[in-house]
């Protein structure tokens, strides 16, 4: 069985030039492949296997999964799914509607999607000062960031000083810094599913789970963080009268991003299963051990998948 994550499928953006999404058409293209190939798994028979421990229930089939609540997940996918009779779980970060907050994560994709990225570098490194800049990191920082030309291009120099040397708590100060100096285009009131679409996919067949409340990498806070992170996600999700199972998605994925804290907390507040990202299949030894990660590929290893 396979598990299979998405984040953006939506049209071209003019005001968005390099921002990187599937596009609809190949969204669709994949899921014809999919059905051609594999077929879908029901919401039963994902039922079925989980109790069973057993994948051969689904066979072969796929199971979609959707991260961050995207409002294209909303207008575009929820309609093809539903054309389909298909079903998908998506996984909602809860700061956005507690705040009115967009996550960090998302402003960077915004960012890098409607500037070019040298500029962004440039705007950054004048905003970024050492103190910002954990001790350990600062000679890296001054190696990598202001000397020699790389070959990298300024995205990915970017994102790095945002995501990797950045201190977290300053994080979003600096976001805020940067949008204002570039006129803060890009911010969009509307960027995630409304708290009434998300009841309104629930209704119409879709599952909902929790991707904690900010996105962090979860494996960088203590226990009292991840903790607070998991409850309140999910206080916010029964509030909002999400029924079903509890589920689980882990922030950014791999092995790196969370720990046995996170697995710990998750057994105990009774989620039932939790996806990671890993490229294979779900084996019956995932369904008994390591249940709160279960493998999931990108979408971008099967045909179609790449981003626009
Ligand atoms: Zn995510």
């Amino acid at each position: 069985m396979k598990a299979i994550m998405y984040h953006y499928v939506r049209e071209a953006d003019s005001s968005l030039p390099n921002f990187r999404y599937l596009h609809i058409d190949n969204f669709r293209r994949q899921l014809d492949h999919f059905d051609a190939n594999y077929g879908f798994v029901s919401r039963q028979e994902w039922a079925e296997v989980l109790k069973k421990r057993d994948v051969s229930v689904g066979q072969n089939k796929v199971l979609l999964t959707f991260d961050d609540a995207m409002s294209c997940h909303f207008t575009h996918v929820f309609p093809e799914l539903q054309d389909r009779g298909l079903w998908g779980i998506f996984y909602v970060p809860v700061q956005p509607y507690l705040t009115g907050k967009m996550l960090d994560v998302h402003r960077v994709h915004l960012l890098c999607g409607a500037f070019e990225g040298d500029r962004l570098l440039t705007l950054a490194r004048d905003l970024v000062s050492d103190d910002m800049i954990p001790f350990e990191k600062r000679q890296d920082f001054h190696q990598k960031t202001y000397t020699t030309q790389t070959n990298v291009s300024g995205v990915s120099e970017f994102k790095r000083l945002i995501n990797y040397f950045c201190e977290e708590r300053f994080r979003a100060q600096l976001l805020d810094e940067i949008m204002a100096e570039l006129g803060s285009t890009g911010i969009s009131s509307d960027f995630y599913v409304s708290e009434t679409e998300l009841l309104e996919m629930q209704k119409g067949g879709m599952m909902l789970g929790s991707h904690t409340v900010s996105h962090p990498v979860m494996s960088k806070l203590d226990e009292g963080g991840q903790t607070r992170e998991l409850h309140l996600s999910f206080e916010f999700l029964d509030r909002l009268g999400v029924v079903g199972p509890r589920t689980y998605c882990h922030p950014y994925g791999g092995f790196h991003s969370f720990d046995a804290t996170t697995v710990a907390l998750l057994d105990d507040i009774g989620v039932q299963w939790s996806f990671n990202v890993e490229s294979r299949d779900i084996e019956n030894a995932d369904l008994s051990r390591g249940r709160q990660h279960l493998p999931r590929y990108d979408c971008n290893e099967f045909p179609h998948g790449s981003a626009s």
